[in-house]
């Protein structure tokens, strides 16, 4: 089989056996891959700084439409160095790596999800606000996982205005007018609303150093996670790390 090469992203990385590993790599031209590396253990591997967590490099080796790929050499090695070595964004950052694995089956080519995931790595190793990067992340992934919503108007009469609520039973926004339809709507400000409405739109090469008070970040923490409770379903030990770790963030760095 020929060789291949392609762009991509560490997601995670298992040792198997005494020498080997396994390294799950997004790639930018096949989708996600399981690749064997034989011998990543031993002393002055060519491939050692290639497969660290939070890495992008192009990757060269044969990609298999079934079972493994194998993994012969790799260039243009990049490391999200701070990501590396700070404990709260690669708490975030395998987070974001965790959701892009779980939202699309393996080898799908899907160069958007890779590009987007990718910027949202950069963003957070150059010290923007890792939990407003993952919360635009978590919102617009929503869609790879099937659930769409329409951010912008009414669910009932399609009026597009700023005074919005969530109904789980409309699938979606009312206005102020049609928010009596559902008396079990979701309790949250208008305000929330309108900012997930934002969010979901945004690009991340738009984004200056945003910031929110930390009560509109608790609000919208909410608001996303009962989304993901309701719709996705998925519990992963990333997040539930994020969530640990904001217990103790607090009492570490009590003005953030
Ligand atoms: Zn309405």
């Amino acid at each position: 089989m020929a060789l291949a090469e392609s762009k991509g992203l560490i997601l995670f990385t298992r040792n198997h056996k005494e020498h080997d590993m396994l390294v799950k790599i997004f790639t930018e031209s096949a989708g996600k891959q399981m690749f064997y590396v034989k011998g990543i253990h031993r002393k002055n591997h060519p491939l050692k700084s290639a497969v660290q967590p939070f890495t992008e490099a192009i990757y060269i080796g044969t990609f298999k439409t079934e079972n493994l790929s194998f993994l012969n050499s790799a260039k243009a090695i990049h490391p999200f160095s701070n990501i590396q070595q700070d404990i709260f964004m690669s708490a975030y950052a395998t987070y974001l790596l965790n959701l892009a694995d779980a939202a699309i089956e393996d080898r799908i080519y899907d160069p958007n999800l890779y590009h987007f995931l990718r910027e949202a790595l950069f963003l957070i190793d150059q010290g923007y606000d890792a939990e407003i990067i993952t919360n635009i992340f978590e919102i617009q992934i929503l869609q790879r996982f099937g659930v769409i919503f329409n951010w912008q108007q009414c669910a009932v009469c399609g009026q597009a205005n700023h005074q919005y609520y969530f109904s789980h039973k409309y699938h979606g926004l009312l206005c102020e007018k049609h928010v009596i339809l559902d008396t079990k709507h979701y309790p949250t400000s208008p305000k929330i609303m309108y900012l997930v409405g934002q969010l979901a739109n945004v690009h991340y090469e738009q984004l200056n150093h945003l910031s929110f008070k930390p009560q509109t970040k608790q609000e919208l923490r909410k608001f996303i996670d009962f989304l993901y409770e309701e719709y996705v379903g998925i519990h992963l030990k990333s997040k539930k790390f994020i969530d640990q770790m904001k217990n103790w963030q607090d009492i570490l760095e009590p003005n953030h």
